[in-house]
Protein backbone atom coordinates (compact mmCIF):
# COMPACT_ATOMS: atom_id res chain seq x y z
CA UNK A 1 0.00 0.00 0.00
CA UNK A 2 2.83 2.56 -1.62
CA UNK A 3 0.30 5.77 -1.31
CA UNK A 4 -0.91 5.56 2.02
CA UNK A 5 2.17 4.21 3.74
CA UNK A 6 2.42 3.65 7.35
CA UNK A 7 -0.97 3.74 7.33
CA UNK A 8 -1.81 -0.18 6.53
CA UNK A 9 -3.90 -1.22 9.23
CA UNK A 10 -6.49 1.68 8.52
CA UNK A 11 -6.69 1.82 4.44
CA UNK A 12 -8.17 -1.24 2.51
CA UNK A 13 -7.92 -1.61 -0.91
CA UNK A 14 -10.87 -2.78 -3.15
CA UNK A 15 -13.46 -3.20 0.19
CA UNK A 16 -17.17 -3.50 -0.03
CA UNK A 17 -18.59 -0.66 1.19
CA UNK A 18 -22.24 -1.58 0.78
CA UNK A 19 -22.74 -3.30 4.38
CA UNK A 20 -22.01 -0.10 5.86
CA UNK A 21 -24.83 1.20 4.20
CA UNK A 22 -29.27 0.87 4.94
CA UNK A 23 -29.88 -0.52 1.26
CA UNK A 24 -26.44 -2.77 1.39
CA UNK A 25 -25.85 -2.61 -1.57
CA UNK A 26 -23.18 -2.23 -3.93
CA UNK A 27 -19.62 -2.83 -5.20
CA UNK A 28 -16.17 -2.27 -3.98
CA UNK A 29 -14.42 0.91 -2.79
CA UNK A 30 -10.96 1.37 -3.98
CA UNK A 31 -9.76 2.29 -0.68
CA UNK A 32 -11.79 2.09 2.19
CA UNK A 33 -10.38 4.06 5.29
CA UNK A 34 -11.18 4.03 9.03
CA UNK A 35 -8.71 6.78 10.77
CA UNK A 36 -8.55 5.90 14.20
CA UNK A 37 -7.59 9.73 15.26
CA UNK A 38 -7.70 13.18 13.66
CA UNK A 39 -3.90 13.26 12.40
CA UNK A 40 -4.33 9.65 10.51
CA UNK A 41 -7.01 11.67 8.82
CA UNK A 42 -5.35 14.87 8.60
CA UNK A 43 -2.59 12.38 6.65
CA UNK A 44 -5.23 10.59 4.75
CA UNK A 45 -6.88 14.10 3.54
CA UNK A 46 -3.37 15.25 2.47
CA UNK A 47 -2.30 11.61 0.92
CA UNK A 48 -5.93 12.02 -0.83
CA UNK A 49 -5.54 15.48 -2.11
CA UNK A 50 -2.29 15.31 -3.41
CA UNK A 51 -2.48 12.22 -5.69
CA UNK A 52 -6.34 13.45 -6.99
CA UNK A 53 -8.02 10.65 -5.31
CA UNK A 54 -11.66 11.81 -4.74
CA UNK A 55 -12.88 11.47 -1.08
CA UNK A 56 -16.27 9.90 0.27
CA UNK A 57 -17.14 10.28 3.93
CA UNK A 58 -19.52 7.97 5.00
CA UNK A 59 -21.45 8.76 8.00
CA UNK A 60 -24.10 5.83 8.68
CA UNK A 61 -24.98 5.85 5.06
CA UNK A 62 -28.58 5.95 5.14
CA UNK A 63 -28.56 8.67 2.61
CA UNK A 64 -26.66 7.17 0.00
CA UNK A 65 -26.45 4.01 -2.52
CA UNK A 66 -23.22 2.83 -3.94
CA UNK A 67 -23.32 1.65 -7.67
CA UNK A 68 -23.29 -1.64 -8.46
CA UNK A 69 -19.63 -1.13 -10.35
CA UNK A 70 -17.97 0.06 -6.72
CA UNK A 71 -17.06 3.67 -5.98
CA UNK A 72 -13.95 5.14 -6.78
CA UNK A 73 -11.51 6.80 -5.03
CA UNK A 74 -11.29 7.01 -0.66
CA UNK A 75 -14.65 6.03 1.32
CA UNK A 76 -13.73 7.17 4.49
CA UNK A 77 -15.95 6.27 7.09
CA UNK A 78 -15.19 8.39 10.82
CA UNK A 79 -16.97 5.70 13.29
CA UNK A 80 -13.41 5.34 15.80
CA UNK A 81 -14.40 6.47 19.41
CA UNK A 82 -12.29 9.80 17.97
CA UNK A 83 -14.74 10.80 16.02
CA UNK A 84 -17.79 9.88 17.99
CA UNK A 85 -17.60 10.99 21.76
CA UNK A 86 -20.70 13.48 22.67
CA UNK A 87 -20.89 15.86 26.03
CA UNK A 88 -23.83 17.00 27.43
CA UNK A 89 -22.95 20.40 29.64
CA UNK A 90 -26.31 22.54 30.57
CA UNK A 91 -27.54 23.34 27.42
CA UNK A 92 -24.90 22.65 25.19
CA UNK A 93 -24.21 19.71 23.64
CA UNK A 94 -20.90 18.48 21.95
CA UNK A 95 -21.13 15.82 19.54
CA UNK A 96 -18.90 13.92 17.44
CA UNK A 97 -19.75 13.24 13.98
CA UNK A 98 -19.28 9.75 13.87
CA UNK A 99 -21.85 9.70 17.02
CA UNK A 100 -25.52 7.72 15.98
CA UNK A 101 -27.96 11.14 15.48
CA UNK A 102 -30.65 8.50 17.61
CA UNK A 103 -28.77 8.28 20.48
CA UNK A 104 -28.13 11.61 20.91
CA UNK A 105 -31.73 12.42 20.50
CA UNK A 106 -32.09 10.13 23.38
CA UNK A 107 -29.72 11.12 25.95
CA UNK A 108 -31.09 14.88 25.10
CA UNK A 109 -34.74 13.40 26.32
CA UNK A 110 -33.19 11.75 29.12
CA UNK A 111 -31.02 15.46 30.23
CA UNK A 112 -34.59 17.32 29.58
CA UNK A 113 -33.03 18.98 26.54
CA UNK A 114 -35.41 20.41 23.82
CA UNK A 115 -34.66 21.22 20.27
CA UNK A 116 -33.27 17.81 18.66
CA UNK A 117 -36.81 16.24 18.66
CA UNK A 118 -37.50 17.05 15.01
CA UNK A 119 -35.08 14.91 14.02
CA UNK A 120 -36.50 12.13 15.52
CA UNK A 121 -36.00 8.53 14.02
CA UNK A 122 -33.60 9.89 11.36
CA UNK A 123 -31.05 6.91 11.21
CA UNK A 124 -27.96 8.70 10.30
CA UNK A 125 -24.84 10.51 12.49
CA UNK A 126 -24.30 13.74 13.36
CA UNK A 127 -22.19 14.50 10.31
CA UNK A 128 -24.17 13.26 7.86
CA UNK A 129 -27.26 14.76 9.09
CA UNK A 130 -25.35 18.22 9.54
CA UNK A 131 -24.23 18.19 5.80
CA UNK A 132 -27.57 17.79 4.57
CA UNK A 133 -29.44 19.57 7.27
CA UNK A 134 -31.76 16.71 8.19
CA UNK A 135 -34.91 17.37 9.39
CA UNK A 136 -38.59 17.10 8.15
CA UNK A 137 -42.16 18.36 8.83
CA UNK A 138 -40.89 19.21 12.61
CA UNK A 139 -38.01 21.11 11.69
CA UNK A 140 -34.52 20.77 11.45
CA UNK A 141 -31.23 20.41 12.97
CA UNK A 142 -29.64 23.21 11.31
CA UNK A 143 -31.70 25.77 14.01
CA UNK A 144 -29.80 24.14 17.12
CA UNK A 145 -26.21 24.35 15.59
CA UNK A 146 -23.82 26.88 17.45
CA UNK A 147 -20.68 25.91 15.50
CA UNK A 148 -18.48 23.14 13.84
CA UNK A 149 -15.61 21.63 13.60
CA UNK A 150 -14.42 21.13 10.16
CA UNK A 151 -11.50 19.62 8.53
CA UNK A 152 -10.02 20.85 4.81
CA UNK A 153 -8.60 18.82 2.35
CA UNK A 154 -5.23 19.46 3.32
CA UNK A 155 -6.00 18.27 7.31
CA UNK A 156 -6.33 21.91 8.71
CA UNK A 157 -8.71 22.11 11.09
CA UNK A 158 -10.73 24.86 12.23
CA UNK A 159 -14.16 25.99 13.66
CA UNK A 160 -17.02 27.63 12.09
CA UNK A 161 -19.65 29.28 13.65
CA UNK A 162 -23.37 30.57 12.50
CA UNK A 163 -23.43 33.07 10.84
CA UNK A 164 -20.66 31.76 8.60
CA UNK A 165 -22.46 28.66 8.22
CA UNK A 166 -25.79 28.33 6.26
CA UNK A 167 -28.58 25.80 6.14
CA UNK A 168 -30.89 25.78 3.79
CA UNK A 169 -33.57 22.91 2.82
CA UNK A 170 -31.45 19.63 2.89
CA UNK A 171 -28.57 21.60 2.32
CA UNK A 172 -25.70 23.73 3.84
CA UNK A 173 -22.64 25.64 2.81
CA UNK A 174 -20.01 23.48 4.31
CA UNK A 175 -17.46 23.16 1.53
CA UNK A 176 -14.84 21.54 3.83
CA UNK A 177 -14.98 17.37 3.26
CA UNK A 178 -14.57 16.79 6.57
CA UNK A 179 -17.61 17.25 9.65
CA UNK A 180 -15.82 16.52 12.92
CA UNK A 181 -18.16 17.52 15.46
CA UNK A 182 -20.69 20.05 16.28
CA UNK A 183 -21.80 22.40 19.26
CA UNK A 184 -25.96 22.33 19.71
CA UNK A 185 -27.58 25.30 21.58
CA UNK A 186 -30.42 23.28 23.45
CA UNK A 187 -33.01 24.11 25.93
CA UNK A 188 -33.49 22.97 29.19
CA UNK A 189 -36.96 21.55 29.32
CA UNK A 190 -39.04 19.12 31.48
CA UNK A 191 -37.82 15.33 30.60
CA UNK A 192 -41.45 14.18 30.52
CA UNK A 193 -42.56 17.05 27.94
CA UNK A 194 -39.16 16.37 25.45
CA UNK A 195 -40.05 12.64 25.96
CA UNK A 196 -43.72 13.28 24.91
CA UNK A 197 -42.15 15.00 21.75
CA UNK A 198 -40.40 12.74 20.83
CA UNK A 199 -43.06 9.85 20.76
CA UNK A 200 -45.19 11.87 19.00
CA UNK A 201 -42.89 12.55 16.26
CA UNK A 202 -42.02 9.22 16.24
CA UNK A 203 -45.44 7.98 15.84
CA UNK A 204 -46.03 10.48 12.98
CA UNK A 205 -43.16 9.09 10.77
CA UNK A 206 -43.69 5.55 11.55
CA UNK A 207 -47.21 5.67 9.99
CA UNK A 208 -46.23 7.81 7.18
CA UNK A 209 -42.87 6.15 6.35
CA UNK A 210 -41.76 2.40 5.76
CA UNK A 211 -38.67 3.16 8.29
CA UNK A 212 -37.92 -0.88 9.03
CA UNK A 213 -37.40 -1.67 5.36
CA UNK A 214 -33.98 -1.18 3.51
CA UNK A 215 -34.42 1.97 1.94
CA UNK A 216 -32.13 5.42 2.27
CA UNK A 217 -35.02 7.79 3.40
CA UNK A 218 -36.69 9.92 0.58
CA UNK A 219 -35.58 9.50 -2.67
CA UNK A 220 -36.12 13.13 -4.17
CA UNK A 221 -36.22 16.46 -2.36
CA UNK A 222 -39.82 18.18 -2.22
CA UNK A 223 -39.86 20.85 -5.22
CA UNK A 224 -42.03 24.14 -4.70
CA UNK A 225 -45.19 22.72 -6.40
CA UNK A 226 -45.51 19.44 -4.06
CA UNK A 227 -44.11 16.71 -2.38
CA UNK A 228 -42.24 14.22 -4.19
CA UNK A 229 -43.93 11.54 -2.63
CA UNK A 230 -47.75 13.12 -3.80
CA UNK A 231 -46.53 13.92 -7.18
CA UNK A 232 -45.16 10.03 -7.23
CA UNK A 233 -48.41 8.80 -6.27
CA UNK A 234 -50.16 10.85 -8.59
CA UNK A 235 -48.30 9.66 -11.22
CA UNK A 236 -49.81 6.18 -10.29
CA UNK A 237 -46.28 4.74 -9.14
CA UNK A 238 -46.23 4.00 -6.02
CA UNK A 239 -45.96 -0.21 -6.05
CA UNK A 240 -43.89 -0.29 -9.37
CA UNK A 241 -41.13 -2.63 -9.60
CA UNK A 242 -37.47 -2.77 -10.81
CA UNK A 243 -36.22 -6.49 -10.12
CA UNK A 244 -36.87 -6.88 -6.44
CA UNK A 245 -36.75 -3.19 -6.25
CA UNK A 246 -40.42 -0.88 -5.56
CA UNK A 247 -41.43 1.94 -5.39
CA UNK A 248 -43.28 1.77 -1.24
CA UNK A 249 -47.12 1.39 -1.04
CA UNK A 250 -46.65 3.68 2.08
CA UNK A 251 -44.75 6.55 1.15
CA UNK A 252 -44.31 6.79 -2.62
CA UNK A 253 -40.26 8.42 -1.82
CA UNK A 254 -39.70 6.05 -0.84
CA UNK A 255 -37.91 2.96 -2.75
CA UNK A 256 -37.51 -0.49 -0.89
CA UNK A 257 -34.64 -3.17 -1.63
CA UNK A 258 -35.44 -6.64 -1.26
CA UNK A 259 -33.94 -10.19 -1.55
CA UNK A 260 -31.15 -10.13 -4.92
CA UNK A 261 -31.78 -6.16 -5.47
CA UNK A 262 -29.34 -4.83 -7.50
CA UNK A 263 -28.43 -0.90 -7.08
CA UNK A 264 -29.33 -1.47 -11.04
CA UNK A 265 -33.14 -2.00 -10.14
CA UNK A 266 -32.90 1.37 -7.90
CA UNK A 267 -31.40 3.79 -10.30
CA UNK A 268 -34.00 2.32 -12.64
CA UNK A 269 -36.91 3.23 -10.93
CA UNK A 270 -35.50 6.32 -10.14
CA UNK A 271 -35.34 7.11 -13.81
CA UNK A 272 -38.65 5.89 -14.26
CA UNK A 273 -40.36 8.39 -11.94
CA UNK A 274 -38.66 11.37 -13.06
CA UNK A 275 -39.63 10.63 -16.53
CA UNK A 276 -43.36 9.74 -15.32
CA UNK A 277 -43.13 12.93 -13.30
CA UNK A 278 -41.53 15.15 -15.98
CA UNK A 279 -44.01 14.32 -18.12
CA UNK A 280 -47.63 14.28 -16.33
CA UNK A 281 -46.57 17.59 -14.23
CA UNK A 282 -43.93 19.22 -16.04
CA UNK A 283 -41.52 18.77 -12.61
CA UNK A 284 -38.17 17.92 -12.27
CA UNK A 285 -37.73 15.67 -9.38
CA UNK A 286 -34.13 16.32 -8.14
CA UNK A 287 -32.50 13.46 -6.21
CA UNK A 288 -31.89 13.66 -2.28
CA UNK A 289 -30.00 10.26 -1.69
CA UNK A 290 -26.80 10.36 -3.02
CA UNK A 291 -25.97 7.70 -5.33
CA UNK A 292 -21.67 7.14 -5.32
CA UNK A 293 -19.61 5.97 -8.54
C1 LIG B 1 -35.84 5.05 7.21
C2 LIG B 1 -35.18 6.37 6.89
C3 LIG B 1 -35.81 7.55 7.26
C4 LIG B 1 -35.21 8.78 6.99
N1 LIG B 1 -35.85 9.91 7.34
C5 LIG B 1 -35.28 11.13 7.10
C6 LIG B 1 -35.94 12.35 7.47
O1 LIG B 1 -37.02 12.34 8.06
N2 LIG B 1 -35.30 13.51 7.19
C7 LIG B 1 -34.08 13.56 6.57
O2 LIG B 1 -33.56 14.65 6.35
N3 LIG B 1 -33.46 12.43 6.19
C8 LIG B 1 -34.01 11.22 6.44
N4 LIG B 1 -33.38 10.06 6.05
C9 LIG B 1 -32.12 10.14 5.30
C10 LIG B 1 -30.87 10.04 6.19
O3 LIG B 1 -31.11 9.33 7.38
C11 LIG B 1 -30.34 11.42 6.55
O4 LIG B 1 -29.98 12.10 5.37
C12 LIG B 1 -29.10 11.34 7.44
O5 LIG B 1 -28.82 12.62 7.91
C13 LIG B 1 -27.87 10.78 6.73
O6 LIG B 1 -26.87 10.58 7.70
P1 LIG B 1 -25.76 9.45 7.49
O7 LIG B 1 -24.82 9.51 8.61
O8 LIG B 1 -26.41 8.15 7.26
O9 LIG B 1 -25.06 10.00 6.18
P2 LIG B 1 -24.54 9.20 4.93
O10 LIG B 1 -25.72 8.60 4.23
O11 LIG B 1 -23.47 8.28 5.31
O12 LIG B 1 -23.97 10.40 4.06
C14 LIG B 1 -24.83 11.43 3.60
C15 LIG B 1 -24.01 12.64 3.19
O13 LIG B 1 -23.37 13.20 4.33
C16 LIG B 1 -21.95 13.23 4.13
N5 LIG B 1 -21.31 12.99 5.41
C17 LIG B 1 -21.55 11.99 6.29
N6 LIG B 1 -20.77 12.13 7.38
C18 LIG B 1 -20.00 13.23 7.17
C19 LIG B 1 -18.97 13.88 7.91
N7 LIG B 1 -18.60 13.46 9.12
N8 LIG B 1 -18.38 14.95 7.37
C20 LIG B 1 -18.76 15.42 6.17
N9 LIG B 1 -19.72 14.86 5.42
C21 LIG B 1 -20.34 13.77 5.91
C22 LIG B 1 -21.68 12.15 3.11
O14 LIG B 1 -20.46 12.39 2.44
C23 LIG B 1 -22.88 12.31 2.22
O15 LIG B 1 -22.68 13.42 1.40
C24 LIG B 1 -33.96 8.82 6.32
C25 LIG B 1 -33.32 7.62 5.97
C26 LIG B 1 -33.91 6.41 6.25
C27 LIG B 1 -33.21 5.13 5.87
Amino acid sequence: MQLFNGLDSIVKKDAPVGKYTWYGLGGNAEYLIRPDNHEQLAEVAQICTENSIPIHVLGLGSNVLISDAGVKGAVIKLDSAAFSDVSYKGDRVLAGSGASLNEVVLNCVREGLSGLECVTGIPGSVGGAVRMNAGGKFGDIGTSIVSLKLMDDLGSIYVKSKPDIEFDYRSSNITEPFILEAEFKLFKSDPDRVMKATQEIWIYKKNIQPVTGRTAGCVFKNPSVDTAGSLIDRAGLKGLKAGTAQVSEKHGNFIIADKDTKSSDIIELIEIIQQKVQQEFDVELELEIEIWT
